[in-house]
């Protein structure tokens, strides 16, 4: 349709994208790029190699491709994504929370928690979230953009560096473990997310060595994406972020239950475990007088009842301007206890990170810091 004469016509702001990296691309579209740059496609194997396995982007490192232009083109293939703006530790060393700033500016988080015998990387999939559950830090500043493929990568890339340098407490090592709970909704950003899992668990020449089945994708209750989860196939662990079993009040605490009911969501649940064999993670901040009820524990472990199930009680970690709070361990006793009566398996989730607000749903990233 023509415009009205005399009236502007609204053009949408083409949004820049994060530059193209190596890590967007599986191995065979890595070769076809760099053949496209006028380099042998074998380059891109190397270059994997290095990125990947020896965790390092530095041209002066690759002593195996040729001197000349080496530079512009590592500078081209592997761009740096993520620019650190301060990392914060806590529990002696063993927590690190990194954030950084993506290319336009966007800040997001990542927290490293080292556990005996175990380093999980919990990794942010967008800049914000626009989930908006009211317990949440990163949802009350909503969404601002999915993130690349490549940018949720280097984030485990960039643990896995500092891990190998000897730079966490516990001495050298490597990340066996990656949550998609940092900040955003991962299924909101299906096709990165998906791709990023099979970047981190690709084998040779591309080789982080993180089995997918070391992988955890948590979600709020995307049922058409957990659809399509099972359809994939990939043996990733899936989280469901419940935190009521009945739709009234989940309807307030995860606002998209309005859309897709507790019902639906367990059902895609269930259908993902039947598909995977893999026992599904439920999610439960425990929030004093809100959710904690004997009733609303007893309700839920009728519910999960001989399903393959596994629950994570999450005492609600504070968050900055909401009234709530973590319910009394004697609450959270009781409510374990009733789930346990139903034959559930529950787990009390630590609260790794809450001094650094690199707890879960403490992650923001939404102010520049002070001074710097
Ligand atoms: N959007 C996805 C991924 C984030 S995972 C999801 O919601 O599943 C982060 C986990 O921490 C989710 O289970 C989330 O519900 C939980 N969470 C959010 N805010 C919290 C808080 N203040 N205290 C404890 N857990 C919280």
């Amino acid at each position: 349709m023509a415009p009205e004469p005399g009236k502007l016509m609204m053009v949408a702001p083409r949004r820049a994208k994060p530059p193209r990296h190596l890590a967007d691309l599986d191995v065979a579209a890595r070769r076809e790029w760099l053949v496209e740059l006028g380099q042998s496609g074998f380059r891109a194997d190397q270059l994997s190699r290095h990125y990947f396995e020896r965790l390092t982007h530095e041209p002066d490192a690759m002593t195996d491709l040729p001197a000349a232009g080496r530079h512009e083109l590592v500078e081209r293939v592997l761009p740096p994504l993520l620019t650190p703006v301060r990392s914060l530790t806590c529990d002696d060393g063993a927590t690190v929370k990194n954030v950084v700033r993506l290319f336009d500016g966007a800040t997001v988080e990542s927290v490293l928690m080292r556990y005996p015998g175990r380093t999980t990387m919990c990794v942010s999939s967008q800049a914000g979230c626009g989930m908006n559950c009211p317990f949440c830090a990163t949802g009350q500043a909503g969404l601002t953009r999915n993130m690349s493929t490549a940018e949720i990568v280097e984030q485990v890339v960039a643990g896995a560096r500092m891990l190998a340098a000897g730079e966490v407490a516990g001495g050298p090592g490597r990340v066996s473990n990656v949550v998609f709970m940092g900040m955003g909704e991962p299924l909101a950003n299906y096709r990165s997310v998906i791709d990023a899992v099979r970047r981190i668990s690709e084998p040779s020449p591309s080789v982080l060595g993180i089995s997918a089945r070391s992988v955890t994708v948590s979600t709020v209750g995307l049922v058409p994406a957990m659809e399509r989860l099972t359809a994939e196939r990939i043996p990733v662990t899936l989280a469901v972020s419940l935190h009521a079993p009945d739709d009234e009040l989940r309807n307030t605490l995860v606002p998209l239950n309005t859309r897709y009911s507790v019902d639906e969501v367990l059902d895609a649940a269930w259908a993902y475990a039947d598909a995977s064999g893999r026992r599904v993670s439920i999610e439960y901040a425990l929030i004093r007088d809100i959710n904690d009820q004997p009733w609303r524990a007893h309700l839920l472990g009728s519910m999960l009842k001989r399903r393959l199930v596994h629950v994570n009680v999450i005492p609600l970690n504070p968050t900055p301007g909401s009234v709530w709070t973590a319910s009394s361990p004697e609450a959270e006793r009781a409510f374990v206890r009733k789930l346990e009566d139903h034959g559930v398996a529950v787990t009390v989730r630590d609260t790794r990170g809450r001094e650094i607000d690199g707890a879960c749903g403490q992650l923001a990233a939404a102010t520049e810091p002070q001074g710097s």
